[in-house]
Order: structure tokens, then sequence, then C-alpha cells
């Protein structure tokens, strides 16, 4: 008996599949591990990192800074106006980094930044150069730094599709501002944060109460080609927080003062479960990790993030074309889309959103998704595309089921929904943003949590969470 293509995406399908009782569990671990990964680092731990960041903005922050922002595919340089009233304006531009970027020297890749950085001014704020005054800039850097001070961090190490060796271990404000004074910009950078952090105080930023309820922005979080979160935590349950690794720190402030403070904390949870003692693991995010250049680290952002979710499918789809059931004439080879992590996620993205009757017509959907999949007619029928759909479908869900974990965790463990009416989660990134019913889906499944109770916790995009977050951290903090 011969088994039909419907039959083996079902069989494939099967294994991405997650239920409310998983969710319930990588929680679990999830907390476990949240408190065993502050009391001490751990190569293989979250990492946890100490932000530097002690004020959650109130929305009255008023004034115009610079703020940079390197994610996993774009450069961003904007001016932030902030008009103290939970709104602000933005003036921005972005720029692709180049793969040779991505991988070359750090001198290149920083000197390239500040270029941009320069470009922006002399288009948008050629005032500046006639002032003495410098512009303080927040730099919005998106990859594990061991963050010293709120303007020092040492890069840990890369990910996403970056690899620029000689930045390794060193300082990235320090190297960017070199590349800035070089080009004579006068421009300070005063704070360096990771876009999660930037998006909590983005979000802290815009949200308002209403009808008087006390509401706690608590996590800003990302899903886009990685994904990561920061929430705000009360120091004195950071044991590693200690002066013997926070020795500058501990000069200028007793320990008292230390304990009571509140801290955001950039969690890299990316690297939840790095030993996979809960999460999933097919055969296809087994060759998935293989071919990545930070090999059994970052497992949970693997499972979960636009860098990756293409690349599932994509495996998906060549095994069903070495069992003969797709593509059976069709050359691969020299296809940018299907080379290694060569196709978008915004390809599930297009299926999911697609109905069958839709993609079936031939048209519309059917042409937008096959040339997303760097296909042609002749390569794939509407009926093909559209017996896809449950893969789809289960890929996107268990990446919304997992992302649901450390929200919960978080909530949970921070003991928020015992302290506030309303729990506020920020969000940022294309995944969240343009995955179909993502956020549902992520609602839901924290809605399978004991302790939570959905209905008390807004989750929300975070706008312009880099941008506006990395302003916000350059604000001048007088505690
Ligand atoms: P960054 O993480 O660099 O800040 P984004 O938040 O825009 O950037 O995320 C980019 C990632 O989002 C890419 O990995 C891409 O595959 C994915 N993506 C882009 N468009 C979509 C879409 N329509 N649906 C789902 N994922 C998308
Ligand atoms: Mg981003």
């Amino acid at each position: 008996m011969t088994i039909t293509l419907s039959q083996k995406v079902g069989e494939f399908a099967s294994e991405f599949a997650i239920d409310g009782s998983y969710v319930q569990q990588g929680v679990k671990h999830f907390v476990d591990q949240t408190a065993q990964a502050l009391s001490a680092n751990m190569e293989r731990a979250m990492p946890m990192i100490p932000s530097f960041v002690t004020r959650i903005p109130t929305g009255k922050e008023k004034g115009v800074q610079l703020a940079v922002d390197l994610g996993g595919t774009n450069f961003r340089v904007s001016s932030v106006h902030l008009n103290g009233d939970h709104t602000h304006k933005t003036v921005a531009s972005k720029v692709a980094v180049s793969d040779d970027l991505m991988t070359g020297t750090q001198a290149d890749f920083f000197g390239f930044l500040a270029q941009q950085v320069k470009d922006f001014l002399t288009e948008h704020h050629s005032e500046h150069f006639s002032q003495t005054e410098p512009l303080r800039m927040g730099v919005t850097f998106s990859f594990p730094v061991n963050q010293v001070a709120l303007d020092k961090g040492y890069l840990l190490r890369w990910t996403k599709g970056y690899d620029i060796k000689d930045a390794v271990g060193k300082d990235v404000v320090e190297l960017f501002q070199i590349q800035l004074d070089a080009l004579d910009l006068n421009v300070k950078i005063v704070a360096l944060v990771n876009d999660t952090v930037g998006t909590l105080l983005a979000r802290a930023y815009a949200s308002k109460s209403d009808d008087g309820k006390h509401k706690q922005t608590l996590i800003g979080a990302i899903f886009g080609t990685g994904t990561n979160g920061a929430y705000s935590e009360r120091l004195k349950r950071v044991p590693k927080f200690t002066a013997a690794n926070y020795p500058e720190v501990f000069k200028r402030y007793s320990p008292e003062h230390i304990a009571n403070q509140t801290m955001i904390i950039n969690t890299e949870w990316g690297s939840y479960d790095n030993d996979i003692d809960v999460l999933p693991n097919t055969k296809w995010d087994i060759d998935l990790d293989e071919n990545t250049h930070n090999k059994s680290f970052h497992m949970f952002e693997k499972r979960i993030s636009g860098m990756f979710l293409g690349e599932l499918l994509r495996l998906c789809l060549l095994d069903l074309k070495s069992e003969g059931l797709l593509l059976q004439s069709t050359k691969l080879e020299g296809n940018p889309v299907w080379k290694g992590f060569g196709m978008d996620t915004s390809v599930l993205s297009f299926i999911e959103a697609a109905t069958e009757a839709q993609i079936e017509t031939g048209k519309g959907d059917y042409e937008k998704i096959i040339k997303a999949m760097g296909l042609a007619a002749k390569d794939i029928t509407p009926e093909q595309v559209a017996a896809l759909k449950p893969l789809v479908t289960a890929i996107g869900r268990r990446s919304a089921y997992l992302s649901a974990i450390p929200l919960a965790a978080i909530t949970l463990h921070t003991h928020a929904l015992e302290k506030f009416d309303v729990v506020d989660i920020g969000v940022d990134g294309s995944v969240f943003q343009f995955y179909p019913k993502f956020a549902d889906m992520v609602k839901e499944a924290m809605g399978y949590v004991e302790g939570i109770s959905v209905d008390r916790i807004d989750i929300g995009h975070a706008e312009d969470g880099s941008g506006v977050g990395a302003a916000l951290a350059a604000y001048p903090d007088d505690s």
C-alpha cells in the first residue's frame, strides 16, 4: 500500500504535536531553572543577565535621544522625541546587514554601523553638528553580553546568523564608540540594552492603567529572528549579584540599598533547557541544530523563532521529496530558498493564513506561497500546497505553545498576579506580529498553567520596542 502526501504530512505533523499538560511541565522546569540561573552563572543555563536598568518608565519622560538597534536582520538608527504623555515621535532609517559583515571583522562591522549613524544625522539632524553637547545614544544589541555597567558589556557569543570572531569577549560599547569617535560624531553611548529590555521599557512608557487598576509591565519579550525576554526583578532575589561579581556597584552603594533595588534582568531564555530535559526533539530539530554556529545552545530558540521555523519546514519538505511524495522532478540545487536556512518563516504564515479553498483556486494565495517557496506552478500543485497545511499548523502551534512557557513561568516566579491587578507583557518581533493567531495561541497555552489567570494578563505589541526602549534607557537616571 502506498502512502499519500496527506498521510505522511499527518505523520510529520503529529511529531510536532504539543498540549496543555506539556506547557504546565515546561513552566515548572522553567521556574526551577530560573531560580538556579539567578544563583550562579553556569555555562549551559539561561544567562539571566542583570541589565543595570533600574528604572521603569512612567510615561512622563521628555526629550530627544538617539537610538540604534542591531537585531538579527537589520540595523536601525532613530531619533526619539519623548512627549512626556506616553506618546513619542520617531524618525528612523534602516539598512540590512550583509552576510559578509555578519561574519567579518569587528572593525569593519562597527565601522559600518558608525557610518550609518553619520548618514542618519546628516540627513535628519544636521543641526547636531553645530552643537557642542554630545547626543546621548542608547544601543539596542540583541546578543548575549556580560553587562557590568549600563554602558559596558562584554560579548559572550554571537547568535542568529552572526559570527564576528574578533568581537567575542570584548566590550561592544567600546568597539562601537571608537568607530563613532573616528568619524568625529559627538555622539556618546550611555546605555547598552538588549532589545527585550528596550521592549519592556517602551511598553511601560506607552502603557496606561485604566479604571484605577494597578497595572504593571513585567516582561518584555521578542519573537522575531530569535526569541528572548526580560523582566523586572528584586535584586534580593538575585543571589549572584554579589560584591565579588559586581565590585564597582558595591563600592558605590550599600548592600541594603542594592538588595532593595529593582533591576531588569535579561534572561536570554533562548537557552532555556539547552540540555533538552523537557523540550521536544524531533529528528528535524536535531538536523537543524547540526547546521548552526551555536550547536547545542539556544535550543529553545531553535524551536520557536523566525530564523528556524522556515528551516524546520524546509527539512520536512526535503524528507517528503526523498519519500517521492513532493517535488519529485524539481531540481533544488542552486535555489536560494532551498539552501540551508533559505526558507523564510513568512512561508508558514502565508500557508497558515490561506484557506484550502483559496489555495486550490491556483490564484492569489497559491501564487504568493509558491513564490515565497522559490517554486513555480510546474513544481507543486495547489492541492499539494493545501495538503501541507496541517504540518505548518503543527510547527506554528508548537512554537506558540512553547513561547507561552517563559511568560507564564516568569509571572509565577515573580508572584506578579498576587501584587498587581493586571500584569502587562510587551512583545515585539515579526513572528508574534505576523504569524496568524500567534498571540491567541500563546494566551490559550498560558491558560493551561496552574496559577495563571489569563484574564488578568495583557499581552500586546510593544510599539517600536528597540527604538523607544533604547532612548528610554539613555534617559538620565537620578536614582
Ligand atoms: P529582528 O528579529 O531582526 O528584530 P523581526 O522581528 O522582523 O527582526 O524578525 C525577523 C524574522 O521574522 C525573520 O526570521 C523572518 O523569517 C520572520 N518573519 C518575517 N515575516 C514574517 C511573517 N509574515 N510571518 C512569520 N515570520 C515572519
Ligand atoms: Mg527586533
